[in-house]
C-alpha cells in the first residue's frame, strides 16, 4: 500500500501551465520530500496527488489502480494541514476523532483508533484539552493525529512546520522521522528548506518552474546534482 505513480500529470490554470506533464513514481513506505523555490509547483503537485485539484491531463495512479478522477475521500491518502486547522472548541479526542466520526463509523471503534493515535503521539493525557491548552508542538501532533486514524495509504504534508519557532522545528521534524519508522507508510514531504529535506527523506524530488530537475537519495544529490540549480539548491559543491 501507498505506491503512488504520476505519468504525464499536467496542471495549467489558464493560459498559465505550472506543471508540464511530469512523471514520477513513489513506491510504498517512501519518505519522499519535494523540495525547490517558492512558487515551483510543489504546493500543486501535492494538492493533485490528494485531489484537492484536477489535472489538466495525464494520469495517477495508486496502488496500480487509476485514481485521476477520484475525489479526495476515495484515494485513501491524507493530507496533514499545519496545526491551526484544528477545530478550536472542541477537545483534541473530537479533533482527532473528527474524520471517523464523518465516515459514520461507531464510537467505540473510533474510541480505539483514537486512543491507539493517542500514544503513538504521546498525546494520551491531553485528550481532554482544547487545542488552545496545547504547545505549538502538541498542536501539530494532533494534527498528525487526525489523519493516523484514518490509515492512509500514503501521509502528505505541505510544509507542516513553517509555523513553528526554530527549536521546535528541528524536534518535530525527529518526530515525524519517528513516526514513519514506526508506521512504515509512505509519506511526501513538502517544503522549501533543504536542511529539512536532506535529514528526513529517503527520496527528495527537485523541483524548478513545475519540472523535476533529479531525483535520487540525499547522498546522490550531495554527491552527484545533475546541474547547477540542484546543486546551489542542496548546497553541495559542483
Ligand atoms: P509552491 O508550493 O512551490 O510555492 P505552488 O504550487 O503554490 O508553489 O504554485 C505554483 C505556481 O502556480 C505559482 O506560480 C502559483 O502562483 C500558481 N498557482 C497555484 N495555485 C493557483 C491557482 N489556484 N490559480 C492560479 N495560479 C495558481
Ligand atoms: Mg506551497
Amino acid at each position: 500500500m501507498g505506491k503512488i505513480t504520476l505519468s504525464k500529470v499536467t496542471k495549467s490554470f489558464g493560459d498559465v501551465t505550472v506543471i508540464p506533464a511530469l512523471d514520477l513514481n513513489i513506491d510504498n513506505g517512501e519518505f519522499v520530500v519535494f523540495v525547490g523555490p517558492s512558487g515551483c509547483g510543489k504546493s500543486t503537485l501535492l494538492r493533485l496527488i490528494a485531489g484537492l485539484e484536477d489535472t489538466s491531463s495525464g494520469a495517477i495512479a495508486i496502488d496500480g489502480h487509476d485514481a485521476t478522477d477520484l475525489p479526495p475521500a476515495k484515494r485513501g491518502l491524507a493530507m496533514v494541514f499545519q496545526s491551526y486547522a484544528l477545530y478550536p472548541h472542541m477537545s483534541v479526542r473530537k479533533n482527532i476523532a473528527f474524520p471517523l466520526k464523518m465516515a459514520g463509523m461507531e464510537p467505540a471503534q473510533i474510541e480505539r483508533k483514537v486512543d491507539g493515535a493517542a500514544k503513538i503521539l504521546n498525546l494520551t493525557n491531553y485528550l481532554d484539552r482544547k487545542p488552545g491548552q496545547l504547545s505549538g508542538g502538541q498542536r501539530q501532533r494532533v494534527a498528525i493525529g487526525r489523519a493516523i486514524v484514518r490509515e492512509p495509504a500514503a501521509f502528505l504534508f505541505d510544509e507542516p512546520l513553517s509555523n513553528l519557532d526554530a527549536a521546535l522545528r528541528v524536534s518535530m521534524r525527529q518526530e515525524i522521522t519517528e513516526l514513519h519508522q514506526t508506521l512504515k507508510t509512505t509519506m511526501i514531504y513538502v517544503t522549501h528548506d533543504q536542511v529539512e529535506a536532506m535529514t528526513m527523506a529517503d527520496k527528495i524530488v527537485v523541483l524548478n518552474a513545475g519540472r523535476i530537475e533529479q531525483v535520487g537519495s540525499p547522498l546522490e544529490l550531495y554527491r552527484n546534482p545533475a546541474n547547477l540549480f540542484v546543486a546551489g539548491f542542496i548546497g553541495s559543491p559542483k
